[in-house]
């Protein structure tokens, strides 16, 4: 890592009136091709992705971790950003098919042992990528809910193996409403269960995704019924 834990926070306080283009470019000519942008195809990093294909290199690399449950939808999302973009989307696996996973673990383990299945299925694919990396992308925001509050621009971490990389968040600080006036009035391609009372759209198992009542938080609908709030991807890897 060619910056200190200083350099790191001083540039993120910095990187609080920049837009998320400037970030970006930062990102892309301190790192070069060892960073990355991850998403899971909801609405932040569709933005981030267009604004990232769009306005400063085409060439950033994008990957996702594909669970083995993603919705078909979804799958439909990430073939037209494809197409749009003209890039392909690197598709991270878990070790086990999720026949192999109900053969071994039982069927079901979603709803038993939520946590385990996002260890295996997000967390070990992520942390086998994250080597090749110096710098990660996300489309974290703080205000998709508590867990999330305290989101840097920047934030250095660690993971339980040891590789420090550079975590880059570059709408950390925009609401809800602006990522969807972009989305909208960029014309951007969506995943359609949006518009059918899902804000947040992980994997199709129930228990780990369903629609939101009117009212509810816009991550209510993630592991509804349990005290689970996140899946593990934003809080493996320890802060520096
Ligand atoms: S969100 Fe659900 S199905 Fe997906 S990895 Fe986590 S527990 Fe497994």
């Amino acid at each position: 890592m060619k910056f200190t834990a200083e350099e790191i926070q001083n540039l993120a306080a910095e990187f609080e009136d920049q837009a998320p283009r400037e970030i970006l470019q930062w990102a892309a000519d301190n790192f070069g091709p060892r960073v990355a942008i991850s998403s899971a195809f909801g609405p932040e990093g569709l933005v981030v992705i267009d604004i990232a294909m769009r306005k400063v290199s085409p060439r950033l690399p994008v990957f996702t971790i594909d669970t083995g449950f993603f919705f078909k939808e979804t799958v439909e999302l990430i073939h037209r950003i494809e197409q749009e973009y003209g890039i392909a989307v690197e598709r991270l696996h878990p070790e086990l098919t999720p026949e192999q996973q109900a053969e071994k673990y039982g069927a079901e383990l979603y709803k038993r042992e939520p946590d385990k299945c996002c260890y295996m299925r997000k967390v070990l694919p992520l942390q086998e990528k994250l080597p090749e990396l110096d710098g990660l992308v996300t489309g974290l925001r703080r205000s998709q809910g508590n867990s999330r509050k305290g989101a840097k621009i920047l934030q250095l971490q660690e993971t339980p193996t040891g590789h420090r990389y550079l975590k880059i968040n570059p709408l950390a600080a925009w609401t809800k409403e602006e990522v969807w006036w972009y989305i909208i009035s960029h014309q951007l391609h969506y995943n359609p269960l949006h518009d059918h009372g899902y804000p947040s759209i992980g994997c199709w198992p129930e228990c780990c995704t369903r629609p939101v009542e009117d009212g509810e938080g816009e991550r209510a609908g993630r592991w509804a019924g349990s005290d689970k709030k996140e899946c593990g991807l934003h809080t493996f890897a320890a802060n520096i």
